[in-house]
Order: structure tokens, then sequence, then C-alpha cells
């Protein structure tokens, strides 16, 4: 299906928390908006995660009602599972396309029941709980997701049509195919987010070989109360574990891993995380290895003291490697330089190991721009071209960037970053610049 010539002042790429701030301050000044998001729900990572630090807030419950009052304002249209590409610049104009793919289930009539994932009889990985539990291959992705529409996953489908028995508003539709939209629009937002850093890629930390580590957005899901299960088990043998180790800097300020920054938020979400950890497991050991603890908000030092009076152990340490125990217990034997202690190398054994990774950048958007080049900085961010005066602003008059899009950082800083993107945006609107 072709859509041609749909106008909009504004196109808002990426529907998490920046991309929802912008696009609610734009139509909030009245102006027409178009948010794309990629994923089945809005929400980005946020949406994901257990509590916030350094308040300790429930992330869902503040992330929630910022969704629905993105999905509810008149001035803004919502395309989620849905890509742009081919974005061009013509004078004070932009031209894109945007690709939407099929659910092969009719938006218009799903209710969210979830009927037809009570009879599908297909169990895969859940992606959204980083594979921890089972989801069918007609879903809706998570409770809180807006719009609460179930998808079928055409790839691991088996086509047994059961769902299409049990649906009571007839909204299994498997002929649905992707459709196209051609959009005209005056000014565009970049808010595609982050990546994580994959810990596999660090070998010496094994990763993939020891069942008992896992990565710290695996820990928001076991901690965050829209979780997968009641309790915080080993994956090995679901075993409550009991001493506990966090390893900082995994991915990040490694020149080996080719990404020398500081992710700036790991230090922080380890020590909530840590802290929720002594809520769910009063009799667990935590200890956290870091290079330095960059503890740089409002109220972040005093949260890291906070945690250090709750007896969480903080070691200054570099891990170099991580390997399972061979007697079966499935323990983790950590040896890393005691920077405190001479660089004396030293050997610990804990039960369980958190890697605490780092955020990378997500610049896959910008080879959709065609007549003009789309910037990238040295670390593959977009090239913010007035750093310090006008962040939002790119290297392309009329695009601006908002969130973790232009580089790490925390909620409320990419809420901020959205702030700042949008108001330059309005600016824009309000006198675009032809130069
Ligand atoms: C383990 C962990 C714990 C954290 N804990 C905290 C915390 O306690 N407190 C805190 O302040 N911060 C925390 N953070 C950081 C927080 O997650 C980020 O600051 C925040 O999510 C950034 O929001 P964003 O909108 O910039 O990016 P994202 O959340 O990444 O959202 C980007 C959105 O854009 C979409 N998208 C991507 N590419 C495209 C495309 N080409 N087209 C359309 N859509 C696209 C994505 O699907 C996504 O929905 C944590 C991060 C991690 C990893």
């Amino acid at each position: 299906m072709v859509n041609n010539n749909i106008e909009y002042d504004a196109l808002v790429i990426g529907g998490g928390i920046a991309g929802q701030e912008a696009s609610l301050n734009l139509a909030n000044n009245g102006f027409k908006v178009l948010l794309v998001e990629k994923d089945l729900s809005l929400g980005g990572k946020m949406i994901q995660l257990s509590k916030v630090f350094p308040t300790l807030d429930c992330a869902a419950c503040i992330a929630t009602p910022k969704i629905s009052e993105t999905a509810r304002n008149p001035n803004i249209t919502i395309m989620t599972y849905s890509e742009v590409k081919d974005i061009e610049k013509l004078g004070n104009v932009f031209k894109a396309k945007v690709i939407k793919y099929p659910r092969y289930v009719k938006e218009d009539l799903c209710s969210g029941c979830q009927e037809c994932e009570k009879v599908c009889p297909v169990n895969i990985d859940d992606q959204y709980n980083y594979n921890l539990v089972g989801r069918k291959a007609v879903y809706i992705p998570f409770n809180l997701a807006n719009p609460r529409i179930a998808t079928i996953d055409i790839n691991n489908c088996i086509l047994c049509g059961a769902c299409e028995k049990v649906c009571p508003a007839d909204a299994i539709d498997f002929t649905q195919k992707k459709s196209e939209y051609f959009l005209t629009v005056k000014t565009i937002i970049i808010a595609t987010g982050f990546n994580l850093f994959e810990p596999w890629k660090k070998k010496e930390y094994n990763y993939n070989s020891c069942k008992n580590i896992i990565h710290s957005m695996e820990m928001e899901r076991l901690l965050a109360p829209t979780r997968p299960f009641n309790y915080v088990l080993r994956p090995l043998d679901g075993k409550k574990p009991d001493n506990i180790a966090y390893v900082l800097c995994t991915g990040s300020r490694d020149k080996s891993m080719g990404n020398p920054i500081c992710s700036q938020i790991c230090c922080m979400y380890s020590i909530k995380q840590a802290q929720l950890l002594m809520g769910a497991i009063p009799t667990a050991d935590i200890t956290i290895y870091y290079i330095d603890i960059r503890a740089f908000g409002k109220g972040f030092d005093e949260f890291y003291e906070q945690a250090k009076e709750m007896d969480v152990t903080f070691i200054k340490g570099k891990v170099a490697k991580i390997t399972e125990k061979k007697d079966g217990s499935g323990n983790l034997l950590l040896r890393y330089e005691a920077i405190d202690e001479n660089c004396e190398i030293k050997e610990a054994e804990h039960d369980m190991v958190v890697l605490s990774v780092g955020i990378l950048p997500n610049s896959e958007i910008s080879s959709s721009f065609k007549n003009e080049k789309l910037e990238l900085d040295e670390y593959n961010y977009l090239l913010q071209v007035e750093k310090l005066t006008s962040p939002a602003k790119t290297n392309i008059k009329g695009v601006f960037v908002a969130g973790t899009a232009s580089g790490p950082m925390d909620i409320p800083d990419s809420i901020l970053s959205a702030g700042d993107a949008s108001a330059e945006a309005t600016s824009y609107l309000r006198r675009p610049c032809t130069c």
C-alpha cells in the first residue's frame, strides 16, 4: 500500500523518553508531529527498567503517564513498527519515506485481550525480557505496551490458524503487507537512542559460556515491578545467589572494545541495583568492582554513600578475567588487579556476576539521509555541530538531535536534551533558515 504526500510540521524519529518529550513539546506548541518508532511499542529502554537512581522511583510508573500523554495528544500521530528511509532535503522541506511493517493483526480491531496468545502453540525466547522467559509467536510485547496490539512474529509462526479461530474481534489478517508512506515535513528530531554493549564481545569474561553471568539489563528485568519471576535466582540452577559481583565498565572506557568513553550511567545504575538487591535478598553480599566511581549528579554521591552504609563492598579493581569454577558449583572466579593495593593480582569467588554493560551509539539512521549526509562524531554518535552552545544542532539545518542519540546520558539529561531539541525545532519552524 502506498500513501502519498502526507504533511507534518515535524518528524520525530524514536519513541523513547527523549522522542516522546520532544514530540509533546512541539505538539503543545500547536505543531503537527509524526512520531515514528521502529519497535512494537513506545517506551524505549526506560519502560524496561526497575527503578531509577537516585530516587528509586519506579521507572514504569514515571514512563507510562508520559507514554499515554503522547499517545492521546491530538497533534501527535504515532507510527510504531515503522522505519524512516530516503530522507532528502529539498529547499525548506524534507521528503521522506516511512515503511510500516505488517503485524498481521488489524490494529483498529485488536482489543489486546490476548486470547490469541493463550492458544498459540509456539514458545520462543522473549526479547523484551532479554530471553529470561519465553513468549508466543503471536504476542503483545509487554503488559504496559502502547499501543496494546498483538503482533504475529511471522518468522516463528507455524501458520496453524489457532489465533484466527479464537480472536473475538476477527483481527487476525495473514494477508497484510508492508505499507509505504511518502511524507513532507519541515523539521526532523532524531531520538533514536543507544545500543547496549554486547557482553559476549568481551571474550575474557565468558558471558556466553558461564550461565551465572548476566548483564545489567537482564538484572533490571529481574528487579522490575513487571519482572518475569518474583525472585532473583541464578540462571544455572535456580538457587538464590548469596554473593553477587558487579563488574563496572564492561565495554566502556575500553579502547580494546573500540569504546574509549565513559557511559556515564553504569556506576549509578549498578549502585541502584545493589541497593535493590539488598532489599530483594537481604542476606546476600554484594561487591562492586570499579575503576572510578563517577557520581557527579545531584544526590548521586549521597546515593553512593548510602550504598556503602548498606554494606555494599566497593573494590577499586580492574577485572581481567572471569571463569567458572571446575567443581560443578557454577560459582565464578574473578581475577582482578587491586588498584588500591599496589595493583596486586587477586582472585575472588562469587556465585553470580552482573556485567555493567556500557552504552554504544545507534547511528543507523544516518544511512537514511540521501542528498545531505548526516555527520557522526569521532565516537559514532550524531555530530553536535555547536556542542557547547546549541547541543541539539546537527550538521543539517532543520535536523536536531535529542537524548542518547548524541551521547551517553541518563533519563533527566535525555529529557533536558529533548527540551533543547524541541526549542530549536520550534525556532526553526517559526523562522526556517535556507542558508
Ligand atoms: C541497565 C540500565 C539501567 C539504567 N538505569 C537508569 C536509571 O536508573 N536512571 C536513569 O536516569 N537512567 C538509567 N538508564 C539510562 C536510560 O535508559 C537512558 O538515559 C534513556 O533510556 C535514554 O532515552 P532515549 O530516548 O535517548 O533512548 P532509548 O531509550 O534508547 O529510546 C530510543 C528509541 O528509539 C527507537 N529507535 C531506534 N532506532 C530507530 C529508528 N531507526 N527508527 C525509529 N525508531 C528508532 C528505539 O526502538 C527506542 O524506542 C539505564 C540504562 C541501562 C542500560
